[in-house]
């Protein structure tokens, strides 16, 4: 790689693997022989038609996908998903449930109480969004129309550490843990995540839905919005991000080549004890959430001393670790360590903080 590449600890947009860079940088002007870029390509022409297809083959094979879920490349981000879901799965009379675990889901039911009767049936915002109760303290509904979570809160850091108990179909927002390791796709009724964090470029959203959920939309979804009209299209309803897609399918490459979700989980596994075990072992630091449910990619942290925060945030970015300040909404700290930051760059990290530790502490 002869650019200098920084280790990006962004929550997303968020750091793409350098092999894919390249490979992105290489293919630019000329993919193929073609003469032109992935970005300059009719979408409906033999050239793009190969790299959509190959990324969605990629992708199913990465996650076993079964062959009664479609998988949808959209736009709109994980917000627009928000008001898809009941627009596509419900009548506005029809209940839905909302495990409310941090910013997002919240944010989700939200929205959703807008087109149907979002019945919140956990919410853990009244203690600090830090863990987790068990299936014994929701509120669910008997005849909801669908679970709705969030796998891994990107804010919070934190994350669902079990599967949510219930009738109804799962939706889940993977938003920031999607490829981040092995899930069982046929225990979800719909998987859907903005690519920015560990898919690739922002623009594109993906949804994996079962077969039998299709068809249940209401009158008045608007055209793009409606999952069956964009699985019969196959997501051509109209211009797709073309570019995001093409990039998507580039990670979805590196990732077969790095050995697949396997592998990746255990290599997360690994980043994310490193560093807890660095904020945990320091009176510095600190972490608040509950050791159970705590996130695998997204690790928020704070000093002691929060007059600090500045000055650690630009002497970490002088040293070529980027975006480690924490959400607007709650401030802090936050590393995310999401699939194309390595060991090392985790390891930077952590070597940093006790540098800053051993100085200011
Ligand atoms: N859900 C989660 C878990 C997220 O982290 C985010 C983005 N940070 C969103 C939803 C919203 O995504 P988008 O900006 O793609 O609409």
């Amino acid at each position: 790689m002869s650019m200098n590449r920084a280790y990006n600890f962004g929550a997303g947009p968020a750091m793409l693997p350098n092999a894919v860079m390249d490979r992105i940088r290489e293919e630019m002007g000329d993919w193929h022989g073609t003469g032109m870029s992935a970005m300059e390509m009719s979408h409906r022409g033999p050239e793009f038609t190969s790299i959509a297809e190959k990324a969605e083959a990629d992708l199913r094979e990465l996650m076993a996908i079964p062959a009664d879920y479609k998988v949808l490349f959209l736009q709109g981000g994980a917000t627009s998903q928000f008001a898809a879901i009941p627009l596509n799965i419900c009548q506005p009379e029809d209940r839905a449930d909302y495990l409310v675990s941090g910013y997002w889901s919240r944010k989700a039911a939200k929205e959703s109480a807008r087109f149907c009767r979002a019945n919140i049936a956990m919410d853990t915002g009244p203690d600090g969004d830090r863990n987790i109760p068990g299936a014994e303290h929701w509120k669910l509904s008997d005849d909801a129309a669908f679970v709705h979570f969030a796998d891994n809160e990107t804010i919070g850091g934190v994350r669902f550490p079990f599967l949510p108990e219930c009738t109804a179909p799962r939706i889940s927002d993977m938003s920031s843990s999607i490829l981040s390791g092995p899930v069982d796709v046929g225990d979800y009724g719909i998987i859907y995540a903005g690519a920015q964090k560990n898919i690739g470029p922002a623009g594109l959203t993906i949804v994996i839905i079962r077969d039998d959920l299709l068809g249940r939309q209401r009158k008045g979804v608007p055209t793009v919005m409606d999952y069956q009209k964009m699985a019969a299209a196959g997501s051509m309803l109209n211009t797709p991000p073309t570019f995001a897609w093409y990039a998507a399918g580039l990670v979805f490459e590196w990732l077969k080549e790095q050995g697949g979700l396997e592998r990746m989980a255990s290599r997360n596994q690994a980043k994310a004890e490193l560093l807890y075990h660095a904020i945990d072992s320091s009176d510095f630091y600190s972490n608040p959430v509950d050791v159970s449910c705590r996130s695998l990619m997204n690790v928020p942290f704070i000093l002691a001393d929060a007059s600090l925060d500045r000055q650690f945030l630009q002497q970490a970015d002088d040293n070529g670790l980027k975006s480690l300040k924490g959400h607007r909404s709650i401030g802090g700290l936050r590393a995310s360590i999401y699939n194309a930051i390595p060991y090392e760059g985790v390891d930077a990290l952590v070597q940093f903080m006790s540098e800053f530790e051993r100085v200011n502490g």
